[in-house]
């Protein structure tokens, strides 16, 4: 109930009134009272004091008379005003100063108190004693009365006047403060509730609405901007309030911008992200990871499942950053590398891991490890067999070597050299294209023609092996994009193969043609064939089905994979096609309008 502010601001208003109106009432009452009491006394003293002795005498000798109580009586009505007595609150009594009896007064004997009172009783006893002190400044303010008891001792006679006041004026004059200030307190406390509501016009509707605005901005709405209304602490604060929400407005966009920039960049990348909580649940993973993985990341995968054998999850945590760990993992057969750091967030931190594919750099290491070995092996059979003709021609006494095999030393000296040259120019050839050095030199030439000259060129080599080399229709071929001698260089390892791994006496045909965009060309022999396993290998670097007859026949290896090269370069394809009984049929296919047009 006493939550808002107004109510709180109501509820100190109404404290503040009625505590000023309990201090302000109990002060009066009490200033009050003392001063009745005051007044009394002074009164008292007046009459009766030390500085009044011709009075006190008076009533001593008075008091000698034999109707001493009646005389007195009679001096003290006379002194009534000054006495203050007002025979309701305020009366004298004539006492017998030994007994206590009452002799006379300005009231009668049961307006005195029913018991005797310490002031009364104290005066007796010095009348007993002949002592004649004024007895009374001893009333308490407490008591529902105050009194005085003078002692007139005269020869035989004693006497007690006592004056009591039974306070009853100044009870009904505290009454009617108490009135005054209670009706004082309701309309103090009238004031106050309206002041309550005037304040909470002034002071809390600005902050309601700062409230609502702060709600608002809460709720992600930064566009509506509060009115500063007063230049006062909540215009200030209000002022202060629109700024802090325009800066909070920029920098949540900055963070959106930087989210979005990075969830952009973990959907697209090619490497895998996946990040696990400090429980060691995964909290994020890109496709990329599930790719990798060849799962269905969700969050029930645990670190522990998919990256436990590789690095434990606790010694992780207790890694400090910018430490990381690395590690390799298999995937089927693949091969992945992985980047394992902790990471902290406003929780207990966790741990993030990037994934990368090596799979591929491996096998290319491989391949380069298997080139390397490979060339070294080619280059280094025909360096020895150079070395030992060499040797032995060189070692020979004169006339030890007869001539004719002297020169079939030097022939196979010779032979060696050239394939050492060819092999050294194949690889020149495949650097070249690797590294994208080789320009290709394209013109529009007639498909038909390139093969027919290729064709011829072959033709005596063909006819050298009994083979009867036989090339279809090549009408209606169109003409193509390309570097035609690039090309026909591809034509010659091609047929130039169906010629060498074909036994003498077989048969080569050459068909072609073509369809909207591309032409074609298959070269098909009857010769040994390519057992199946080593159909997807013959276009791989020095690769050879059989290697001692490719070496017969002054194979390097790498005529196909040169042919490749330089096919791929055109955007078109060279491949094994499906060939019926013993034999090979290799097809080539290529864009009409070249390399650009892909
Ligand atoms: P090579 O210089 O050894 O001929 P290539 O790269 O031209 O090298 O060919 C690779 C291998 O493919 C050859 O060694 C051979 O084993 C096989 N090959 C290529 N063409 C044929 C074919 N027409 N018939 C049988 N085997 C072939």
């Amino acid at each position: 109930m006493f939550r808002s502010l107004h109510m709180k601001l109501m509820l100190i208003l109404l404290l503040l009134i009625t505590s000023l109106m309990a201090v302000v009432g109990a002060f009066l009452t009490t200033s009050v009272s003392s001063f009745y009491i005051n007044t009394f006394y002074e009164q008292i003293a007046d009459v009766f004091g030390e500085d009044q002795q011709d009075f006190v005498s008076t009533l001593r000798s008075e008091a000698a008379q034999s109707d001493g109580a009646q005389r007195l009586q009679d001096i003290l009505k006379i002194s009534a005003g000054e006495l203050g007595i007002d025979y309701r609150s305020r009366n004298y009594f004539i006492l017998d100063g030994r007994t206590g009896a009452f002799l006379g007064g300005s009231a009668g004997e049961d307006s005195l108190p029913r018991e005797q009172t310490p002031n009364l009783l104290t005066a007796r006893n010095a009348v007993a004693r002949g002592d004649a002190t004024l007895v009374g400044d001893e009333s308490d303010i407490t008591a529902d009365y105050m009194d005085v008891a003078i002692p007139i001792l005269s020869g035989d006679n004693a006497f007690i006047i006592y004056i009591l006041d039974n306070k009853e004026s100044v009870s009904e004059l505290n009454a009617q403060l108490f009135t005054i200030i209670f009706q004082a307190l309701v309309i103090g406390l009238l004031i106050s509730v309206l002041l309550s509501f005037l304040l909470s016009k002034t002071m809390v509707g600005p902050i309601e609405k700062l409230t609502a605005g702060a709600e608002r901005v809460a709720a992600g709405d930064f566009d509506s901007q509060l009115p500063v209304e007063s230049s006062d602490e909540i215009g200030i604060l209000t002022g202060t309030f629109n700024e802090m929400a325009g800066i909070l407005q920029e920098t949540l966009a900055a963070v959106e911008n930087e989210r979005d920039k990075l969830d952009t960049l973990f959907l697209h990348m090619t490497d895998g992200v996946v990040a696990f909580n400090h429980e060691g649940k995964l909290i994020h993973g890109n496709p990329a990871a599930n790719t990798m993985l060849h799962r269905n990341l969700d969050d029930r995968c645990s670190y522990d499942e998919l990256f436990g054998s590789v690095y434990p999850f606790q010694q992780m945590l207790a890694l400090q950053r910018p430490n990381y760990a690395e590690g390799e993992m298999l995937v089927g057969e693949r091969t992945l590398e992985l980047y394992l750091a902790p990471f902290s967030d406003q929780a207990r931190g966790g741990v993030l891991i990037v994934l990368h594919d090596v799979t591929e750099q491996h096998r290319n290491e491989e391949r380069r490890k298997e080139f390397v070995a490979n060339v070294s092996h080619e280059l280094r059979t025909p360096l020895t067999n150079v070395r030992s003709y060499a040797e032995t021609l060189h070692d020979a006494a004169e006339g030890e070597i007869p001539y004719d095999t002297a020169r079939s030393f030097l022939d196979i000296i010779i032979n060696e050299t050239d394939r050492m040259t060819n092999i050294v120019q194949d690889l020149l050839t495949l650097s070249r294209l690797d590294s994208g050095h080789t320009e290709l030199i394209l013109t529009r030439f007639s498909f038909a023609e390139a093969i027919e000259s290729v064709v011829r060129a072959n033709a005596l080599a063909a006819k050298n092996h009994g083979h009867e080399l036989t090339c279809g229709s090549l009408e209606d071929l169109p003409l193509i994009v390309g570097d035609r001698s690039r090309l026909e260089q591809v034509m010659m390892n091609v047929i130039g193969n169906a010629i060498k791994y074909t036994p003498d006496g077989g048969h080569i045909r050459i068909s072609a043609g073509s369809t909207e965009n591309d032409v074609w060309m298959e070269v098909w022999d009857d010769g040994i064939g390519i057992p199946e396993k080593d159909r997807d290998r013959i276009f791989d670097r020095f690769y050879r089905v059989d290697k001692a007859r490719s070496r017969e026949s002054g194979g390097t290896g790498l005529g196909l994979s040169i042919a490749r090269e330089l096919v791929l370069r055109h955007n078109g394809t060279i491949a094994l096609a499906p060939h019926e009984g013993p034999g090979t049929t290799v097809r080539l296919t290529l864009p009409i309008a070249g390399p650009a047009s892909a």
